[in-house]
């Protein structure tokens, strides 16, 4: 007796023992139709007991393929006694899906017959789609191929369809001025750089309030009358501060012109994070800007040289090597000219230092407007400067070089100090397989005090 009142354990004791437990729970027959679904259950599926009861548990079943998968593996009298949880996705009486997580498997009596299946189900969609978002952050943010663009286009598009939300801004605020930097808009309505005062936007919430502001019904919200309502008509919205080195700089925000199911924790903390990481990469991109400015400085004052505006002397060196190499990989001609201003000295004698230094400045601004784009024109050391035509022939070389000595000689400078005139002395050679950078300076030099010795103002070539 005591024996069959254990065996017997009916359906309406089960539905007493469930019904108030947290969890949802569905016990079903062997034939796998429910009998009983607590309160949880009937919430989580949207059932009522009159509506599921005897039905069969596939009706619970996004996938059929599932149903049956589990019945082989979960749901049979022979399958082993394990309590292994699985995820599996759910459908609901209104077609809403969802992963469940679930356990369970066969009941027992006492006598080891299996009486009943159970399964007890949590609703894991929003725990796994912030699972999957993070997992995909990570990707995102520990992408080495990806450019500070790149990262913040994946990380809106992220946003977009974790939220549900089509449109994903990442915004700028100065002032009253609200600028996109970058956006995803499902019809391209809106572009970076388009800019609109603060007031207007949803964002002007956000810094309000210098928190996460989400409204998924705008219209039926507390925030119907604000003007962002009316000039944008966003029924969604879902928008963060970001902070870029402790300072505000703008905002992330996704939104949609539909409403939206209400917002959660964790999608508020997936926002702030992602703000978190957009903050990060400007952060970055800041810094590796800043350096990259001074860098190209640096660089600019290393290789210039200032009072001319000319390549300096090291600068000039590396190049020479540089187009000797070039010159004899692909066979092409090199020619250098080493020039020299004629009786320098005198000028510095009779006008003053401070003149001499105008004459190589203006030398300089000459060069850089007459000289030819591929050209290299460097200043070799006092009022000696050193020119470098790569792939030209010795007669357009000196073509150009004679165009310079007559611009040189009608500068504004030989009417404003009047005696003032202006030449050099130049020596000009063709670079030859066996040449190297001393080669072809000495050889040039040596040209060019010929020029020197044959009386200044010309042009000496081999
Ligand atoms: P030559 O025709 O033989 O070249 O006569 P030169 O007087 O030009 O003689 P040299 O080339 O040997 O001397 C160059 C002079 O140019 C010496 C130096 O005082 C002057 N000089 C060199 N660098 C500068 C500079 O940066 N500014 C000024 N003002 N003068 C310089
Ligand atoms: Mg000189
Ligand atoms: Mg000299």
């Amino acid at each position: 007796m005591a024996d069959e009142a254990l065996s017997g354990l009916d359906t309406q004791t089960l539905a007493h023992v469930f019904e108030h437990i947290e969890m949802a729970v569905v016990v079903a027959t062997l034939g796998r139709e429910v009998v009983c679904m607590n309160a949880a259950a009937r919430t989580l599926f949207r059932y009522s007991s009159e509506e599921i009861y005897h039905q069969s548990t596939a009706l619970l079943y996004a996938d059929q393929d599932d149903f049956i998968r589990l019945g082989q593996e979960r749901f049979n009298t022979n399958a082993d006694d394990t309590n292994e949880p699985y995820v599996v996705r759910y459908i609901n009486a209104a077609g809403e899906s969802f992963q469940g997580q679930t356990s369970g498997g066969l009941i027992k009596n006492a006598q080891g017959t299996p009486i009943f299946f159970v399964a007890i189900i949590q609703d894991d969609s929003a725990r796994l789609a912030a699972e999957e978002t993070l997992n995909r952050l990570h990707l995102i943010t520990s992408s080495r191929q990806l450019a500070f663009q790149e990262r913040i286009e994946a990380i809106l598009e992220l946003g977009t369809s974790h939220f549900g939300l089509p449109i994903g801004i990442f915004s700028k605020i100065s002032g009253d001025q609200y600028m996109i930097q970058q956006v995803i808009h499902p019809e391209n309505a809106l572009e970076a750089g388009m800019t609109f005062e603060l007031g207007i936007t949803y964002c002007s919430l956000v810094y309000q309030a210098n928190d996460v502001q989400g409204f998924s019904h705008v219209s039926e919200s507390e925030i119907v009358t604000h003007p962002c309502f009316e000039n944008f008509g966003l029924e969604a919205y879902l928008g963060v501060p970001i902070f870029v080195d402790g300072e505000r700089y703008g905002t992330l925000n996704f939104s949609s012109i539909c409403p939206t199911r209400q917002f959660i924790r964790q999608d508020i903390e997936i926002l702030r994070l992602l703000a978190e990481w957009v903050g990060h990469e400007v952060a970055l991109e800041q810094d590796f800007k800043a350096l990259e400015t001074a860098h190209d400085q640096m660089e600019v004052l290393a290789n210039t040289d200032s009072l001319t505006g000319l390549a300096s002397r090291s600068c000039i060196e590396q190049a020479l090597q540089d187009q000797i190499t070039f010159a004899l990989k692909y066979s092409k001609n090199l020619t250098v000219a080493m020039m020299d201003f004629d009786h320098f000295k005198s000028i510095n004698d009779r006008f003053g230092h401070q003149v001499g230094d105008e004459v190589l400045a203006c030398f300089g601004e000459l060069v850089s407007v007459m000289g030819r784009k591929g050209d290299f024109y460097g200043r070799w050391g006092g009022e000696e400067f050193i020119v470098l035509f790569p792939d030209t022939h010795m007669a357009g070389v000196c073509i150009a070089l004679n165009r310079l000595m007559d611009s040189l000689k009608r500068t504004d400078l030989s009417e404003k100090y009047s005696g003032l005139t202006l030449t050099l002395s130049i020596g000009v050679t063709a670079m030859s397989l066996s040449d190297h950078p001393q080669s072809i300076v000495q050889r040039a030099d040596q040209l060019l005090y010929q020029a020197k010795a044959l009386g200044r103002d010309q042009i000496q070539h081999d």
